[in-house]
């Protein structure tokens, strides 16, 4: 288990004779996206347009991420984001910069097996990435702070399953050509400064078979040659109210990572999310990933409520039923870009909260 950041500080614990109170076992991180201030674009739904334009808006997403990257810091995140504020949709922000694909073509798909339909842009030839297409914004990010920083991607099945196909005729075929672009855009990522890049999945709880079949493959050659913390976040959905039915649907335990987990566990991800509060996954499937670090999700992106700080350190301890402790990052269960920005904040703080009161009774 790759796990160098941990590891060494514990046995620096167990090892010296007065140990240090300071324990870095369950380092606090989020999923990825983070509200974006009402000055910027609608608040509280998952696709708001932005209120500005041109250079105002330029600047106004550096001021929003500098914003969420202070309060990180504040709250003691340990491993921050840049909230996302950069983005419209966490998968075609990321293919507008891409080649190969005809944006005004618009095709009509069922996407996440038909859970709702969109018109997306269509791949009309040879996918391929002219310039980074993230690199500066994250520079400017990684300008901002001396902490950890994460950045996330989309993966390559969930791409396959959010864009139309008129030139490979093949979803494993074009998802690998989307993986070769992904991982040139991770290694440019990581040398100006990612300490972790995560592949965000949410297919993987949809199309299971294929995720054990071929999906794996290209998550693989997505963060192939990295040197950095590779994860992976895997969720059922937020935002939209066809997501909400599907999980009506799927009863009272949600067992899709039962199917795809012991396969991830084989994979090259050093990091695996999940979500456990307020969801029915039982975290028993937690046994399947027992050589990689888990991302446990302990704040739900709800807005009803706002989960106190023994409720995280109850699902931290939960988690180390079926875990050890130093395998745990309590995470959010999603991006919480669909909740407003004060709660996102109360939550962060509960989360840091949270993950303090579980060292303190270790
Ligand atoms: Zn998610």
């Amino acid at each position: 288990m790759e796990n160098t950041r941990i590891l060494p500080y514990i046995l620096s614990i167990r090892c010296a004779e007065k140990p240090k109170r300071e324990l870095k076992m369950f380092e606090t991180t989020i999923a990825g996206s983070l509200p974006r201030p009402d000055w910027l674009a609608e608040p509280e739904t998952l696709k708001g347009g932005w209120k500005l334009s041109g250079e105002e808006l330029e600047q106004g997403k550096r001021r929003a991420c500098k914003e969420w990257i202070r309060h990180q810091e504040d709250i003691g995140i340990n491993i921050l984001t840049d909230g996302e504020v950069f983005r419209t949709h966490f998968v075609h922000s990321f293919l507008e910069k891409i080649e190969g694909i005809d944006q005004d073509k618009k095709t009509l798909m069922g996407i996440r097996d038909n859970r709702y339909n969109l018109e997306v842009p269509t791949v009309t030839g040879p996918v391929s990435r002219p310039a980074p297409v993230f690199l500066d914004d994250f520079k400017y990010t990684r300008s901002l702070t001396d902490k950890q920083l994460k950045i996330t991607l989309p993966g390559p099945m969930t791409i396959c399953d959010t864009i139309a196909d008129a030139h490979y005729g093949s979803r494993p075929e074009m998802a690998m050509a989307f993986a070769e672009i992904l991982n040139q855009e991770a290694k440019d990522l990581e040398a100006a400064g990612a300490d972790v890049v995560q592949f965000d999945e949410p297919a993987f709880n949809v199309f299971m078979d294929d995720v054990c079949e071929w999906g794996i493959d290209t998550l693989n050659r997505s963060l192939e040659g990295l040197q950095c913390t590779k994860a992976v976040h895997i969720c059922y959905g937020y935002g939209i109210e066809e997501n909400n039915r599907w999980k009506e649907t799927l009863g009272n335990e949600w067992r899709q990572y039962d199917a795809i987990f012991p396969s991830l566990n084989k994979s090259h991800v050093d990091q695996v999310s999940l979500e456990c509060a307020s969801s029915h996954v039982p975290l028993s499937v937690m046994r399947h990933l027992s050589d990689k670090q888990l991302m446990v999700g302990c704040i739900a992106v709800t807005a009803d409520r706002v989960e106190t700080p023994e409720e995280v350190a109850a699902t931290i301890k939960e988690a180390m039923n079926y875990v050890d402790p130093e395998q745990i990052l309590p995470c959010t269960n999603c991006g919480m870009t669909p909740i407003s920005y004060d709660i996102a904040l109360a939550k962060l703080k509960s989360l840091t909260a949270g993950a303090e009161l579980a060292r303190q009774a270790l």
